[in-house]
């Protein structure tokens, strides 16, 4: 229970922020709850599908962002560590991008916050949009995206992520009467028989962002 009060109070702002092990601990209580707890047998059925529907409600919360619904960087961490594995053991090919739109704080500092979080609303639709539904889209932090590109090798990667690029720098953003260009730098990399870990993969993709930021931005380089 301890736990569980933590988590409620170090819950941050954007994020509802429940750990799984603490999920876990709510789940076991809830089963005793329904277990112990005198429900008359009539609507024992009701109970049990409430209780059932608020606890898969919170655990989608802990796993997703509440500004762009995208999946969040907790839930990053789990399945990239699982897709790593999965492709190293099984010879898969997986491929990761680092997405981070451009300048984008002059985009708060010029039109505010409230532009801005229009900004990262759009974008990550754009980016959920664009890729199939066997990717894995993340928001990562801030103004930065993780794509987790799944059974896709290096030159199949770039066919997709050449079209994200393009479509975002195509894209029309307006915000209260003003129109808006947007460009993200992207840097990619696949798991090879080099890559060690989950985190040096997207160490690799991260090193790749920084050339494509360093070398103009509105880019992609694949490490
Ligand atoms: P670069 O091209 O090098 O990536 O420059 P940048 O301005 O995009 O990068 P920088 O890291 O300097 O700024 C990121 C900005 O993202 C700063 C921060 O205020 C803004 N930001 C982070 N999270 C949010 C959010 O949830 N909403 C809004 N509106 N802004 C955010
Ligand atoms: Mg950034
Ligand atoms: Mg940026």
């Amino acid at each position: 229970m301890a736990d569980i009060d933590e988590a409620i109070n170090n819950a941050g702002n954007n994020d509802f922020d429940i750990p799984p092990e603490v999920l876990d601990e709510i789940q076991h209580n809830i089963e005793e709850i329904i277990a112990n707890f005198p429900v008359p047998e009539d609507n024992k059925l009701d109970v049990i599908k409430k209780i059932n529907f608020m606890y898969s409600h919170t655990r989608h919360l802990s796993l997703t962002d509440s500004l762009t619904g995208l999946y969040n960087r907790r839930h990053l961490d789990s399945t990239l560590e699982c897709e790593f594995l999965r492709a190293k053991r099984y010879n898969n090919n997986l491929s990761l991008a680092v997405i981070d739109i451009d300048f984008f704080k002059k985009v708060n500092d010029t039109y505010g916050h409230l532009c801005g979080d229009y900004i990262l609303k759009e974008t990550a639709y754009i980016i959920y949009d664009t890729f199939r539904k066997t990717d894995i889209v993340f928001r990562y932090g801030g103004e930065e995206f993780v794509v987790l590109l799944t059974e896709t090798s290096p030159e199949n990667a770039k066919i997709p992520l050449e079209r994200l690029r393009c479509n975002i720098q195509n894209a029309k953003f307006r915000f209260k009467d003003k129109n808006l260009n947007i460009t993200v730098s992207i840097g990619a990399a696949s798991v090879n028989e080099d890559t060690e870990s989950a985190g040096q993969l997207l160490d690799n993709a991260d090193k790749a962002l920084y050339e494509a930021k360093n070398s103009g931005r509105n880019k992609l380089i694949i490490f």
